[in-house]
């Protein structure tokens, strides 16, 4: 079997093109030409989506006693991004081409343009990656506001009434899940680098000196958690003192190896106190905690945890797209595939076949809500097999005339495509066994 490596030239080119055949991805606003940096998720990458998210809130919020989650407002009073550096800061350096005008985000030196090959550029400039809107009837300075670069934001700024409201002792976590818009000069690599996506975003607060333990507890605990949801192209890179922000006391980033290299995919910073520090000073509330074991009172130190919903969801399309012969695969881990099984009646003209096989799959569906599951009696059972595959389906299950008379379904695995006979009242345990739901 021959799997597609994440260094194959043309491999992001044939998952951008599964995933809109197949209702993954479209491209955003797609009968107006489109809309830079903006994309439409369809049925299928919807499903993936929510099942990354479901994965994360379980591992970092559900299974664990000390952390809380929270769904803040996406717009906040403007002087919260005045207090945390993003009206003045959050930009990248961007320059212009003199001969075609095009944009560039530059890191470096640009000696030649990668549009029109022109060597004369304007002197580079910041650009600030927020949004900007208004918000009231009357559209002045005083009532821009900016859509949220980050999710993060709206966890400190509510830090004083969470940690009241629920009796947390520290080390204790608040953690969101939500959109965030950067008005990013360069949108690229099809939904790595969109302008608008999702943060699944941990702030875990901790007492100042412990905080480089468990900066590293996170490191290891988000680490494994890609290899839970079937990531195995992942490794961790420290970033140098010379990458990270000021304040930052370690930065280190989880990273894909994509189609177009190595990229984060999440970011875990030790962030000191200057988020809860530059909040306080600015909005003068007290934002201190009292540790009652200790004894002492302090401005927590924060562990942050911050990954991006999207950028995932491309790491596993890359990593699961796999060719056999004929055969495109999704090799999806059944946690994370968008569907969990296929029901089919063999022909679709025979009633007492449809009878069984809609019974069977209404049941599993009732069976439990992160049970995906769908009907498929179009065509033959080859082409359902195939159509299938290509979704990352792992299992698909056939009720033939045999099942009629003996209460037996054929079980067809998406990986191996081996087949087995299955008792129907003992579909439920084999799948919970099967789809490693219960995997944390
Ligand atoms: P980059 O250097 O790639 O611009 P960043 O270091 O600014 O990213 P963070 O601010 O650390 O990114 O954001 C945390 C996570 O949010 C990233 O690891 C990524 O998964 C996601 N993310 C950030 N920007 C984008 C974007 N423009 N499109 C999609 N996801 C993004």
């Amino acid at each position: 079997m021959e799997k597609a490596k994440g260094k194959s030239s043309d491999l992001l080119e044939k998952v951008v093109a599964l995933a809109k055949r197949r209702g993954f991805v479209y491209p955003g606003s797609e009968i107006y030409g489109g809309f830079a940096g903006f994309y439409d998720w369809g049925p299928l990458g919807n499903e993936l989506l929510w099942n990354i998210e479901q994965a994360w809130w379980r591992a970092v919020v559900q299974n664990r006693d000390d952390v809380v989650g929270i769904r803040a407002a996406t717009l906040m009073n403007p002087k919260a991004w005045e207090a945390s550096g993003h009206v003045k800061g959050f930009s990248d350096p961007m320059v212009e081409c003199k001969k075609c005008h095009h944009s560039f985000r530059s890191d470096e030196e640009m000696k030649t343009c990668p549009e029109c090959g022109g060597k004369e550029f304007a002197k580079p400039k910041q650009f600030n990656l927020m949004f900007k809107t208004h918000v009231g009837a009357a559209e002045g300075s005083e009532s821009v506001a900016y859509l949220r670069p980050e999710t993060a934001g709206g966890i400190f700024v509510n830090f004083r009434n969470v940690a009241a409201t629920n009796r947390l002792k520290i080390p204790f976590g608040i953690a969101q899940i939500g959109l965030a818009w950067r008005n990013e000069i360069n949108p690229r690599d099809f939904v790595f680098r969109t302008r608008e996506f999702k943060q699944m975003e941990l702030e875990y607060f901790v007492r100042p000196g412990e905080d480089e333990e468990k900066f590293k507890e996170w490191v290891k605990e988000r680490f494994a958690w890609y290899r839970s949801i079937g990531l195995t192209n992942v490794r961790k890179r420290e970033q140098e003192k010379k990458e990270r922000a000021h304040y930052s006391k370690a930065t280190t980033d989880i990273e894909y190896e994509f189609p177009f290299g190595w990229q984060e995919i999440e970011g875990i910073a030790n962030r000191g106190d200057f988020d809860l520090s530059a909040h306080a000073k600015a909005s003068g509330a007290d934002l201190t905690y009292f540790d009652e074991g200790a004894k002492e009172r302090y401005l927590p130190y924060v562990i942050e945890p911050s990954a991006g919903v999207e950028r995932i969801a491309l790491a596993l399309m890359c990593e699961a797209y796999t060719e056999d012969g004929e055969r495109v695969v999704m090799k999806f881990h059944p946690r994370i595939a968008p569907v969990k099984a296929a029901v089919f009646p063999l022909l679709a003209n025979k009633p007492d076949l449809v009878k069984l096989a809609r019974k069977i799959y209404e049941e599993l569906k009732a069976h439990s809500p992160q049970l995906s599951v769908a009907w498929d009696d179009r065509g033959n059972i080859g082409k359902r097999y195939l159509s299938q595959d290509e979704v990352g389906t792992p299992f698909c299950i056939t009720v033939d005339f045999d099942s009629l008379e003996n209460d037996e379904v054929t079980i067809r695995d998406r990986d191996t495509t081996k087949q087995e006979r299955v008792k129907i009242d003992e579909l439920r345990g084999y799948f919970t066994t099967k789809l490693k739901l219960t995997t944390s």
